[in-house]
């Protein structure tokens, strides 16, 4: 048998699977359907890194095991490539990001493709594509329409080195996520989404889905629904949570700049005192009314403000009934998304400004609106959008009254293409509607449990209360207008840990420690790389990359390789069949719970133990590869090929199911020792008795030429396993 060689083996068949659209999800099929996602990439310029495969390979043996269980598996890969690292690369070098784009995405796609992943290409989405922008830019539209897209004059948080305004989720600390610079607040008109609209239901219907623990509580802080009331002070209205403590507040905080008393008095209208009125900075200004009252003896931040300035400190005071100040009400953290961005690489939004008629937008006929080409991607100095100054393209026709009007120049932000992505994928070359209820009926809803959408989403936790919280605004926005087939996008969401750099260093480009799954391919192989991913260590922990422990999980498939050469035999022992029924359960448990690191080392004991033997049986040998096969799909191909037991690419053949009868050994091999030396072995019923064990132990003919003329002075058993006679 020849040398195992990923390299011979591995591109034939990605070439193969790809000519018979192995992978391509039916749109309609007798099976039941499935629908597996992880977070389409951003297409940068510095490639793939062994970081991003982590989750599509957990997910592509999700996919493979399901479709091996008989389900109709769509699982999707596209490119979420709008975004400013592009738009920065085209600043500094002129090029026009289409083309960047392009360059970028073909990169990805050819190392995608060299690690055997199992999507469906046909269906190949980019929100830079004007055939997908253009639904952007309608469903922007129905946003609209039902006046939950509206522009408004607000403080933003504006990055003076980017030249960008950001929302909330984009600032980190006080200071830009993108580039490190502290934030300033800005006045702008800018567009904004009511995500607040949506925050009751936000918050309740996670109860509805299958999230990590830590996801729920992300989002619900996030979100920051507050229930208090509001108590008026005089002239000024305060929000507090706990309006029973109101005997006990000694002045009134509003938001402000610094510490500073206002030299205004109020008065308490629970105690009628008379108390001092002061600003801070520690009072948010948008949450609430902006002003609260100080409770020292109760809230520890009053205590230090009070302690701090010498203000009164009530400590004993007897506590309001809540219902007697006015009515509850909720208040939230969250803010409505600031939905414009002052750039080019993005979205345009579809709306015209007419002297007349006002905000008018584009019709749904003269979608999309492109993006013009244009030769300088600077920012301009008053803020506005390098579109600003393509005087051809802004002045237009009021699609109204037909008079002249200018374009909106302000572009979407990154997150806008992939609040909706997963849709379209299940539609991806709808010309006529951004996907047809049909078929998002058909891949949405349920079949297994209760709740619809996609049935795993795997993605960052990063993203948590960026990209996971607008899409389940944008569907449920859609499910209102009866769009989309279900209240949540994602049944069931999973993360994945990071894979950092040898030493435990985030990788990046900077840092010079990114590694390319290309050299590790072309070294290892395919699938090394990918069982090594898998066992390297908890699929939901970070963990580093060691180069160095590449070379077990090659060896495991070099022997893999190897037991094809075997001698066969029919027969497969009592403890072969426990142990191998034993595996299929393993195996097929620590897929679902997503510990595949486990299901990798469950095959690697499979392995060895096939390996002692001098002949295995086909039947073992099958199962193995079976299993082997959602997480080393090439060799596991070429394998079975070789078999001749079946037409078929393995996988498409049936996941193997265990025998609960056979999980527990009828059969032990008892070994037998003579004054402590092995000198034979039996096998007995697993629940022997011990004088069985010592009487049938004699018996066994090779044994009896050590005991012949001699006297047993002692029979040490230990049940199950072992025999020694001790012999003067
Ligand atoms: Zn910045
Ligand atoms: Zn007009």
């Amino acid at each position: 048998m020849s040398a195992y060689d990923p390299k011979k083996i591995e591109p034939k068949w990605q070439k193969e699977w790809e000519q018979a659209g192995l992978y391509h999800a039916e749109d309609s099929s007798s099976k039941p359907k499935y629908y597996t996602l992880i977070e389409f990439p951003y297409p940068s310029g510095d490639g793939l890194h062994v970081g991003h495969p982590r989750p599509y390979i957990g997910l592509d043996i999700v996919s493979r095991k399901r479709r091996m269980e008989g389900f109709n598996v769509l699982y999707p890969i596209g490119w979420d490539a709008f975004g400013l690292p592009t738009e920065n690369y085209a600043l500094k070098t002129g090029k026009d990001p289409r083309i960047v784009t392009k360059e970028n995405t073909d990169t990805f796609r050819r190392q995608i493709q060299s690690l055997g992943i199992s999507f469906d290409w046909s269906r190949e989405i980019n929100t830079t594509d004007p055939e997908y922008y253009k639904w952007t830019q309608w469903l922007f539209l129905k946003f609209l329409e039902r006046g939950l897209a509206y522009k408004a004059k607000m403080p933003i948080n504006w990055c003076p080195k980017d030249k960008i305004g950001l929302a909330n989720e984009e600032v980190v600390d006080g200071k830009c996520e993108r580039c490190g610079t502290e934030v300033e607040k800005r006045e702008r008109k800018q567009w904004m989404l009511a995500i607040t609209k949506y925050a009751d239901r936000l918050a309740d219907d996670l109860d509805t889905v299958d999230y990590p623990e830590r996801v729920k509580i992300q989002q619900r802080n996030w979100i920051g629904r507050s229930e208090g009331a509001l108590i008026k002070f005089d002239d000024i209205e305060i929000f507090t949570t706990r309006p029973d403590t109101i005997r006990g507040a000694t002045f009134i905080v509003m938001s402000g700049k610094e510490d500073k008393f206002t030299g205004r008095y109020v008065i308490n209208p629970a105690t009628r005192e008379k108390i001092p009125v002061w600003e801070a900075e520690y009072v948010m200004a948008d949450y609430g009314t902006g002003a609260i009252m100080g409770v020292p003896a109760d809230d520890e931040r009053d205590r230090i403000f009070a302690e701090k300035h010498h203000l009164p400190i009530v400590e004993n005071y007897t506590k309001a009934e809540f219902e007697d100040y006015g009515k509850k009400v909720a208040k939230y953290k969250l803010r409505d998304w600031v939905f414009s961005r002052q750039r080019y690489w993005g979205e345009p939004i579809p709306v015209v400004h007419c002297g007349k008629c006002g905000i008018v937008p584009v019709p749904e006929s003269e979608l999309p609106v492109k993006l013009p080409e244009i030769k300088n991607y600077q920012p301009t100095e008053t803020g506005e959008s390098p579109l600003a100054n393509i005087s051809g393209w802004v002045n237009t026709i009021c699609p109204k009254c037909g008079g002249k009007a200018k374009r909106e120049t302000d572009v979407m932000p990154n997150w806008a293409g992939s609040s909706w992505y997963f849709y379209r994928y299940c539609d991806p070359h709808n010309d006529k509607q951004f996907a047809s209820l049909e078929k998002l009926k058909y891949w949405m809803t349920p079949v297994r449990q209760s709740g619809g959408g996609v049935d795993w989403y795997n993605g960052g936790m990063e993203h948590t209360v960026l990209h996971l919280l607008y899409s389940r605004f944008w569907n449920k926005f859609l499910f209102d207008l009866g769009l989309v087939p279900t209240s949540e996008p994602y049944k069931k969401r999973t993360s994945h840990g990071l894979i950092l750099a040898e030493g435990g260093e985030k990788m990046s480009k900077s840092k010079g420690n990114v590694i390319n799954p290309d050299s590790i391919v072309e070294r290892f192989g395919a699938d090394t790389l990918r069982v090594y991913e898998m066992f390297m260590g908890p699929f939901e922990q970070a963990i580093a990359w060691s180069e160095s422990s590449l070379v077990g999980p090659r060896r495991f498939l070099e022997k893999v390789w190897k037991l094809a050469g075997k001698g066969q035999t029919l027969n497969i022992d009592s403890q072969g069949l426990t142990l191998m029924h034993q595996t299929i359960k393993k195996v097929s448990e620590d897929i679902e719970a997503m510990r595949f690191n486990t299901a990798v080392s469950t095959l690697m004991i499979f392995v060895n133990e096939l390996d002692k033997r001098e002949e295995i049986s086909q039947k073992e040998f099958e199962i193995l590869l079976l299993l082997l096969a959602p997480f080393a799909p090439h060799i596991t191909e070429e394998l079975w090929s070789t078999l001749g037991v079946s037409q078929n690419s393995i996988h498409t053949e049936k996941w193997p199911k265990y025998d609960e009868s056979k999980l527990i050994a009828d059969e032990v091999t008892i070994v037998i020792q003579v004054n402590g030396k092995v000198r034979g072995k039996f096998v007995a019923s697993a629940n022997i008795t011990k004088e069985k064990i010592i009487k049938a132990a004699q018996e066994v003919p090779e044994i009896q030429k050590w005991l012949v003329d001699k006297n047993i002075k002692k029979s040490i058993c230990v049940p199950g396993k072992l025999v020694n006679f001790v012999t003067s």
